[in-house]
């Protein structure tokens, strides 16, 4: 019999990781808080829910891709909530980025209820998500997720699994960490060789011909060559995920001192307005800082 998969939250990433779920020929219900953003999502086939209860109402999995833990508090929770309307013995897959002690957490809360959960967030971005070949970083019960492995790889090209509950979510934390950093020192690097008169597509070249290669960069270029950022992966929510990624660091004993530094410039990136950019308008705040005037 088809699995019955509920997806809530059809923002940048929900939306091409559902129309993926619905390509393969799962039976799909869907809800977003907003409501015009499933319309593309009924029009692939899907059924559109009235709430997150609908949504998972005779689910055999609910699927969740939102913003951070108070939104899938808010999702899961109340009289509309999915918990509401999915039934005992049923799975909930968090592919939203959280901090992992809210994955450890939300596992335990689930367990009380007789629902497994497996936290799986995704390595990749908008592109990746729209191909279907995106990283995904998975936590909980190795053979629920070897169950859940045949939807999962209908988002993405790969399943990593990470261990326990919470350990899909502190994987994320590693990477997230590294691409912030590394965005940054882009930018730095290429503030830098502006301000002694290099051409930018020059330094791109030169970036992209050495030992700095990497597909990071790639999908950067265009917006540096453009001085344009529109988000990929929005600034704000990665200034999001650097809170929680010091949170981490220091819950477990770790240092992390370029993620201060790179959380400073990040917030005073939303500081400047910069928000619903790609978080790779940090640049801006490089640029203000090498000009204060
Ligand atoms: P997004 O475009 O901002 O979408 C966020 C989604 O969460 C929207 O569907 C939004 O609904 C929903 N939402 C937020 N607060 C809510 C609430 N209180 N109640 C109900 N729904 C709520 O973000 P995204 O880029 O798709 O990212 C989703 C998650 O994936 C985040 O955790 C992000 O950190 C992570 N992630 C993103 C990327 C990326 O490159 N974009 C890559 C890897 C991981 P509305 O439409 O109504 O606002």
């Amino acid at each position: 019999m088809t699995m019955k998969v509920g997806f809530i939250g059809l923002g940048i990433m929900g939306q091409p990781m559902a129309k993926n779920v619905v390509k393969k020929g799962y039976s799909l219900s869907v809800f977003n808080r907003t409501a015009e953003k499933a319309l593309p999502l009924k029009e692939a086939g899907a059924v559109v829910a009235s709430s997150p209860k609908e949504a998972a109402k005779g689910a055999d999995v609910v699927i969740l891709m939102l913003t951070g833990p108070d939104a899938v508090d808010q999702v899961l929770d109340g009289p509309q909530g999915v918990l509401a309307g999915l039934d005992a013995g049923k799975t909930v897959i968090n592919m939203s980025t959280v901090p992992p002690s809210y994955s450890r957490q939300l596992s335990e809360r689930l367990k009380s209820r007789s629902i497994a959960a497996i936290d799986a967030p995704v390595y990749g971005s908008k592109k990746p998500a729209e191909d279907g070949a995106l990283v995904i970083l998975a936590g909980g019960s190795q053979a629920k997720v070897k169950e859940m492995e045949p939807l999962l790889l209908s988002m993405g090209k790969k399943v990593i699994y990470c261990g326990e509950a919470g350990q899909g979510t502190s994987m994320k934390m590693v990477v997230n960490l590294l691409l912030s950093i590394m965005a940054t020192g882009l930018a730095e690097a290429v503030n830098l060789g502006q301000k002694c008169g290099l051409a930018t597509e020059t330094m791109m070249e030169t970036i992209l011909s050495g030992p700095t290669q990497c597909p990071l960069f790639e999908f950067k270029k265009p917006m540096l060559l453009s001085d344009t950022y529109g988000a990929q992966f929005a600034l704000k929510n990665m200034t999001k995920d650097l809170r929680f990624i010091l949170q981490t660091a220091d819950e477990a004993g770790a240092a992390v001192p370029a993620g201060h530094v790179v959380f400073q410039l990040y917030r005073a990136a939303v500081g400047r307005g910069l928000s619903d950019m790609d978080y790779a308008a940090v640049k801006k705040v490089v640029e203000v800082m090498s000009d204060p005037s």
